[in-house]
C-alpha cells in the first residue's frame, strides 16, 4: 500500500506538489507547514514530445513519494498497457489517469483518417490498469462547469471512472469556493469512501493572464477574477504578491476544513514560492471555516465582490427534432441490430466466407459508411457504440470520447472551439428521453488501432476472435 493511499484512506491531509517533467529538478520538501507531501510528475504538459514522468522519475530521490500522470492524448491502449508494464517494474504505486487536453499537434484526419489523432479515454485507462492490478489510480475532474448540460455530463462521466474503479479524484484547477464546496458535499453525499484532492495555485495577474491567453483547458477564469487581479497588480505589487500568497494558502485550509483529502499544489515548485506559501498557511492556521472565508471574501474584494462565474451560459432544453431522432434511431437499432431475429439472421449472414474476400469487405465497409456518415458522422470505427451514446457519434467529438466529456468545454463549447461539446448535446438528450443512468453507468471499451477501418456491422454479428476490442 502507498504512503500516498495511506494518507487519502487515514484522512490525513495532504500536499501533492507539482513538478514538470520539462524543468530542471528541485528539491522536494518531506513536509509542508506540517503536512505530508507527495510530489507529481505531470505528462505532456508543455509539448507533446515531454520527458515522459517514468523518464524523469529517476531525477528525484526514491524516498520521496510520488504520483505519476499519464495523459491518453495520441494514444492508444496498447502504449497503456506498455506503459503500466513498465511503471509496475519501476516500482511506481500511485497514478493520475487524464484523457487529456488537445495535442498541440492534433491532426483531424481530414485528408488521411488513418492519421487522426487519437485520444485514450481515463475511463479505459482506469479499467484497464484495475485489470492489470498493484496500482493506487486517481483520475480528474471539472466542477467549474457553469451550464446545465455539460455540468451533468462532467458528473455523469464522474460516476463512470468511479464505477470502473477509480480510487481518488483531483478535480480540475479553480479558485470558485462555492463550487469546491457544493462538489465535496456532492462527493460525502454519493462516495463518501473516494477522497478527493482540490487542485490549486498562488494565483498571481501573470499566471492568470497566461492561462486567459493561451485558453488552457477548462481552467475557468471570470473577466472580473482577471481584472481585479490586474488592478491589484497596478495598485501595489508588493501587496498583491502578499494577498496572493494569502489567498491560496486560505484556498488550502478552507479545503482542508470543507473535507478535502489534500490539495495538488501547481505552479509552486521554487524554494522561495513554497517558503512564502508555507508562511501564509502558519499565519492563518487557526482560523475557522467562517473566518477564512471571510478574510477570503476580503482578499477578494473592491468595491464589489469578484464574481467567479463566467457569463453566457445557455441552458435550453433538447430540440424536438433530435429527440424524435433518437426515436426513430432507437427503433432501427432494436429492430435490426438487437433482436433475437436479427442476432440470428446477421450471424447467419456475416459468417459466410464470402466476406473474407477482400473486396466483398471492402464493398461492405464502404456501404455502411455511406449509409451512417451522412446520418450520425460514423468514421468506420469498426465498434459502432451508437446504442449507448444515445446514437449521437463519438467519433464526432474531435477526441473521439465516447463514455463522456474531457473537461476542456467552456459554457458547452467543445475546447476545439468549432462546435457544441457533443457530450453537452447527449447530457441534454439524456434528460429528455430519459436516458440518464446510460450516460452515468454504461462502461464503453475503447476501440484498438486494429480494429479501426473495419465494418462494425460484421464485429457486432460474428465478434472477431481474440479481439482487441474484448479487452
Ligand atoms: S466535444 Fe467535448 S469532450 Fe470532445 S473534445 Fe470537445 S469539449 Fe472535449
Amino acid at each position: 500500500m502507498s504512503l500516498f493511499s495511506q494518507y487519502l484512506l487515514q484522512r490525513q491531509f495532504c500536499i501533492s506538489l507539482e513538478y514538470l517533467t520539462t524543468q530542471k529538478p528541485h528539491l522536494v520538501p518531506k513536509t509542508f507547514a506540517g503536512f505530508p507531501v507527495c510530489m507529481t510528475l505531470a505528462d505532456r504538459v508543455q509539448s507533446d514530445t515531454d520527458i515522459a514522468p517514468l523518464e524523469a522519475l529517476h531525477d528525484y530521490p526514491q524516498s520521496i513519494e510520488k504520483i505519476l500522470h499519464y495523459s491518453g492524448k495520441g494514444r492508444d491502449i496498447s502504449d497503456f498497457q506498455t506503459f503500466l508494464k513498465d511503471a509496475q517494474q519501476h516500482g511506481v504505486e500511485n497514478l493520475l489517469l487524464l484523457s487529456g487536453d488537445k495535442l498541440k499537434q492534433h491532426q483531424d484526419g481530414a485528408n488521411d483518417p488513418s492519421l487522426r489523432s487519437r485520444y485514450l479515454e481515463s475511463v479505459n485507462q482506469v479499467m484497464a490498469a484495475k485489470d492489470f492490478g498493484g496500482f493506487y489510480l486517481g483520475v480528474a475532474f471539472n466542477p467549474f462547469k457553469y451550464a446545465e448540460a455539460e455540468k451533468d455530463a462532467q458528473y455523469f462521466k464522474l460516476n463512470k471512472k468511479i464505477q470502473a474503479g477509480a480510487d481518488y479524484v483531483i478535480t480540475q484547477l479553480g479558485f470558485d469556493m462555492d463550487v469546491l464546496s457544493s462538489y465535496q458535499r456532492y462527493m460525502q453525499q454519493y462516495y463518501p469512501r473516494v477522497p478527493v484532492l482540490a487542485c490549486v495555485m498562488p494565483l498571481t495577474f501573470a499566471r492568470a493572464r497566461f492561462m486567459a491567453k493561451q485558453k488552457v483547458a477548462g481552467i475557468v477564469l471570470s473577466a472580473d477574477v482577471l481584472n481585479f487581479l490586474q488592478q491589484e497588480q497596478q495598485t501595489d505589487a508588493i501587496q498583491a504578491e502578499q494577498n496572493v500568497y494569502a489567498r491560496c494558502a486560505l484556498q488550502i485550509l478552507m479545503c482542508q476544513q470543507l473535507g478535502y483529502a489534500g490539495v495538488h499544489l501547481s505552479a509552486c515548485h521554487k524554494a522561495e514560492e513554497q517558503e512564502k506559501l508555507q508562511k501564509a498557511i502558519l499565519q492563518f492556521a487557526k482560523l475557522t471555516y467562517e473566518q477564512c472565508l471571510a478574510k477570503w471574501k476580503m482578499l477578494w474584494r473592491s468595491s464589489v465582490e469578484v464574481n467567479f462565474q463566467p457569463t453566457g451560459a445557455n441552458n435550453h432544453k433538447a430540440p424536438i427534432e433530435q429527440v424524435l431522432k433518437y426515436k426513430s434511431m432507437h427503433v432501427m437499432h432494436e429492430l435490426f441490430f438487437s433482436s433475437k431475429l436479427a442476432k440470428g439472421a446477421g450471424s447467419y449472414i456475416f459468417s459466410a466466407k464470402l466476406w473474407q474476400k477482400p473486396k466483398a469487405d471492402a464493398a461492405l465497409l464502404q456501404t455502411e459508411f455511406i449509409s451512417k456518415h451522412g446520418i450520425v458522422g460514423c468514421e468506420s470505427c469498426g465498434q459502432c457504440r451508437l446504442g449507448e451514446t444515445l446514437y449521437i457519434c463519438p467519433e464526432t467529438c474531435p477526441k473521439g470520447l465516447a463514455n463522456g466529456p474531457c473537461g476542456g468545454s467552456n459554457l458547452d463549447r467543445c475546447e476545439f472551439e468549432d462546435r457544441e461539446c457533443i457530450h453537452s448535446v447527449k447530457a441534454r438528450l439524456a434528460k429528455a428521453v430519459g436516458q440518464e443512468k446510460m450516460l452515468k453507468q454504461e462502461l464503453i471499451p475503447t476501440v484498438a488501432i486494429e480494429t479501426r477501418h473495419s465494418s462494425s456491422w460484421k464485429n457486432w454479428f460474428v465478434p472477431p476472435t481474440s479481439s482487441p476490442t474484448e479487452q
